[in-house]
């Protein structure tokens, strides 16, 4: 009782906090000022899904819908068209993704027979309209070019957008080359 009174006479508790905040001034800051700073995100981030193309601005999707079929989420529509040039090889007609279903698991990306899928480090996609999260085949590729270019990233994030490690962007072995046209 009397440690108490002597306490409160003394006003020890307001400097406790006083030293507590005073000590504060000399560590380092951990909060985020997003938007105008921006977190470094690991290379395992998974963000908005794109679609490749090859170095020669091929694309990559042979629209086999893998992707489809291994989606938990069933967010993946592929809709299948065969080259009128060349019978035996197909292309996706159609292609959307709907991401406000999508749970970023990746498993598309693995399903993907020739890397046409990938996930990017893009987060900041956020709308009012839900009917803008239904990405179509332009939208998806056009996010993929934009990461090809750079887009601002760094040369790390770029790297990333390749889901395999090593990846060059070309047709490297004959097996891929036999995909792409079956
Ligand atoms: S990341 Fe997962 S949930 Fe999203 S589209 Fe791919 S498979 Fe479906
Ligand atoms: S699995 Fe790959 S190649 Fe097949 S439809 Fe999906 S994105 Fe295209």
């Amino acid at each position: 009782m009397i440690k108490k009174v002597f306490k409160n006479i003394l006003f020890l508790e307001i400097v406790d906090g006083l030293s507590l905040t005073f000590k504060h001034m000399f560590v380092r800051a951990v909060t985020e000022q997003y938007p105008r700073k921006k977190r470094v995100l690991p290379d395992t981030y998974r963000g908005i899904l794109s679609l490749q193309k090859y170095d020669d601005g091929t694309e990559r999707c042979v629209g086999c819908a893998l992707c489809e079929a291994a989606c938990p989420s069933m967010a993946i529509t592929v809709v299948s068209g065969e080259d009128e040039k060349f019978p035996q090889r197909r292309f996706s007609r159609e292609y959307y993704i709907d991401i406000t279903r999508c749970v970023f698991c990746g498993f598309c990306v693995d399903a993907c027979p020739v890397d046409a899928l990938a996930m990017t480090k893009v987060y900041e996609f956020s709308s009012y309209d839900k009917n803008d999260l239904l990405l179509n085949k332009k939208s998806l590729l056009s996010l993929g070019d934009t990461i090809a270019k750079g887009g601002g990233m760094t040369p790390v994030e770029r790297k990333y957008k390749f889901p395999m490690e090593g990846e060059t962007n070309k047709i490297e072995s004959k097996k891929e080359e036999a995909l792409i046209l079956c």
